[in-house]
């Protein structure tokens, strides 16, 4: 295939620039992408032209261009309202502080770019007048499906070890094999990674995670993911003494993990692989020789919460992993009042992501259950309920209540700690079903609790 589309707007700044008498090609992903059939995330551009050029010849042509890496080459191009960042050809120094390459140096020609990429299949740059520029072989690699590195590995992943993780990222979104001397390089050289700042680690783990083949990458690649996270290396082989589970602690993991529908997020899946975290801190072996991990959600918490601290995800998205260990072994509701206070201590989004993960954990087990053993009669009874509940005019915090703390002061109630309690009473009422969420039943409901 010596085609790609590349969308208009692409192509203006490609024109633009050829026109001033510059090379200009679309690079990396993009091609890679088009070449698969895939849709690219993002279509960047590599020139012969530096910053100050391109900056010329867009504001010759009326485009607005934003300074938003000069330093590396990259001006960022606005054509209707889209971006692309387009790059003067570079080659880079080494990431000493994991985080930037200390220095760039701007090239004449776009081979010394492409040999800065990290795989073969990113190291392709294409313009229609040109055809596509391949001089790493990055074509044959994806049509067998292989990640290699350019150049040597090692080399590669000593001038920036997010390569390693990034090989692992494409490996799991792509469903690419990785050729074996990259793959050694991976195991050799993972410590490296330590030196990698926890915002670069995030962004790709979190891709990773969601890739169709995470759980096989995660499984050959568990010595690099210890270095990112080794609070799971207990989990690896841990035996459960517990005819329930067919799996150590680490595998039943994975499995969990391989049930979590495609399009669950980032946040939940990190959950999953921290959900058992605790495990390995609570056995106790009972009279029959019966394992238990007693209590392993708490335990397992503020382990999963240093996690997320040390890889600086947001708060939301630590709360939202928190929460998966802490409730992943929440008591099944089984009434429409158990389910609406179930509904009430979560919150709507929480809740249903914890029945994801309790369905995903249950398959983790490794042990067929028949459609009518209790537990799975038991889950579908409560997705039932719950569907019923998040149906009927839902309430969820005091926001929800027909009434305010302006309706409670007007009954004689005084600003203050007091009147946040007796919202929170009310709630509670209207959830129990003591009480129906409208004004009048409410105001008379919190007249009888004035002192
Ligand atoms: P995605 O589809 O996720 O955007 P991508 O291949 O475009 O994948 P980016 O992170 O957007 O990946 O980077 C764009 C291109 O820049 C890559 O294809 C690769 O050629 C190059 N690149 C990015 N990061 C590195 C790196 N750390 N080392 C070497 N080359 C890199
Ligand atoms: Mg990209």
């Amino acid at each position: 295939m010596n085609e790609i589309e590349v969308p208009h707007k692409a192509q203006r700044i490609i024109d633009l620039l050829e026109a001033a008498g510059f090379e200009a090609f679309v690079v990396g992903g993009c091609v890679r992408d088009a070449i698969m059939g895939r849709t690219p995330n993002d279509w960047d551009i590599t020139t012969s032209a530096r910053p100050a050029q391109i900056e010329q010849v867009m504001a010759g042509a009326g485009l607005v261009t934003l300074a938003t890496g000069v330093k590396y080459g990259t001006v960022t191009v606005r054509v209707d309202h889209e971006s692309f960042e387009t790059t003067t050809f570079r080659a880079d120094g080494s990431y000493s502080d994991g985080r930037h390459p200390d220095s760039v140096e701007l090239l004449e020609h776009v081979d010394g770019d492409l040999a800065r990429r990290d795989f073969t299949v990113n190291a392709m740059a294409y313009s229609p007048k040109t055809g596509i520029i391949d001089l790493h072989g990055g074509q044959a690699d994806l049509s067998r499906r292989v990640l290699r590195s350019v150049g040597d590995p090692h080399t590669r992943f000593d001038e920036d070890a997010l390569r390693i993780l990034r090989g692992m990222r494409f490996a799991s979104v792509l469903g690419f094999a990785i050729e074996p001397e990259t793959a050694a390089a991976m195991h050799a050289d993972r410590l490296l990674l330590e030196r990698v700042s926890a915002e670069r680690i995030w962004a790709e783990l979190a891709k990773l995670l969601c890739g169709p083949d995470a759980v096989r990458i995660l499984r050959e690649y568990r010595d690099v993911i210890a270095v990112l996270i080794p609070e799971l290396e207990p989990e690896f082989g841990f035996d459960q003494h517990n005819p329930y589970h067919a799996y150590d602690v680490w595998e039943h993991t994975l499995h969990a993990l391989a049930a979590a529908k495609p399009d669950a997020p980032a946040p939940m899946r990190l959950g999953l692989l921290l959900h058992d975290i605790g495990k390995p801190h609570c056995l106790t072996i009972d009279e029959n020789g019966r394992g238990h991990m007693y209590g392993h959600e708490k335990v397992g918490e503020p382990i999963a919460r240093g996690v997320c601290r040390r890889l600086k995800l947001s708060r939301a998205a630590t709360d939202e992993v928190a929460s998966i260990v802490r409730w992943h072994m929440f008591t099944i509701p089984d009434t429409p009042k158990s389910m609406r206070r179930f509904l009430l201590k979560h919150g709507p989004d929480l809740a249903q992501e914890l029945f994801a993960v309790r369905r995903c954990d249950k398959v983790g087990l490794g042990r067929e259950q028949p459609e009518d053993s209790p537990l799975n009669v038991a889950f579908a009874k409560a997705e039932a309920l719950m569907e019923e509940q998040l149906n009927a005019a839902p309430v969820f915090g005091v926001r929800d209540l027909a009434v305010g703390g302006a309706d409670l002061m007007e009954l004689g109630f005084s600003q203050g700690p007091r009147l946040g309690q007796v919202l929170r009473r009310l709630l509670e009422a209207v959830v129990d079903g003591e009480v129906a969420n409208e004004r009048q039943p409410l105001l008379d409901y919190a007249r009888r609790l004035l002192d």
